[in-house]
């Protein structure tokens, strides 16, 4: 039987991504769709201090569907920078989604810091209808380089050089990607427990 779940992500590289994932781990039993499929075309607020919160935010938003939703929120912590841009990764520069600002930002403000060690970190969440809840994180540890390398990924992929494969993510294919990253640490944890809290629901 097919289980349909809603997805609450705007950023269609990351969708693609998270379904690929998604697939890999609990098979063509899912089936998912994204908010406008099932006409939810209200922005959500992601207002939350945590990626957490925010991930969960978006997925009680997806569950308005009567499907359940899966929310995900990621981002950068920069250890030298306090962690951030943290939740607001994606709107570091101030403008939401501009990638090359926010890289040269990031770039500016490490400019004379020793340290440039950085990780990425993705909370998932699921919500059910009836208010059953799954959540789990991921993250990989890496660090912050000079200039950018790899054409690859998105976001601060070209930054984010991951030691153990001596490559940045925008270096990597979209399958080495998804071994190592935060997102696919995080569907991992998230696969397991999600296929438990489906399987009692339908007891
Ligand atoms: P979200 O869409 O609110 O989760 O924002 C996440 C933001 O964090 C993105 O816009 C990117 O700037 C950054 N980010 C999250 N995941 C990745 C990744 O896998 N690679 C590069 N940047 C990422």
């Amino acid at each position: 039987m097919k289980t349909v779940i809603v997805l609450a992500s705007r950023n269609r590289k990351k969708v693609g991504e998270l379904q690929t994932l998604l697939r890999q781990y609990l098979g063509d039993t899912i089936e998912l769709k994204s908010l406008d499929d099932v006409g939810l075309f209200d922005e959500i607020e992601e207002t939350g201090a945590t990626f957490a919160e925010n991930a969960r935010i978006k997925a009680k938003a997806a569950a308005k569907s009567g499907y359940i939703g899966l929310g995900d929120d990621s981002g950068l912590t920069v250890t030298a920078l306090d962690m951030a841009p943290g939740v607001y990764s994606a709107r570091y520069a101030g403008e939401h989604g501009n990638d090359a600002k926010n890289n040269a930002l990031l770039l500016r403000n490490l400019t004379g810091k020793k340290d440039r060690s950085a990780a990425f970190v993705c909370a998932l969440a699921a919500v059910w209808p009836d208010g059953r809840v799954v959540e789990t994180e991921g993250r990989v540890e890496g660090v912050i380089l000079t200039a950018p390398r790899g054409e690859n990924g998105f976001g601060y992929d070209p930054l984010f050089y991951y030691p153990p494969f001596g490559k940045t993510m925008a270096e990597m294919t979209a399958a080495e990607k998804n071994g190592v990253s935060h997102r696919g640490d995080a569907v991992r944890r998230f696969a397991a427990l999600f296929d438990a809290a489906r399987k009692e629901r339908t007891c």
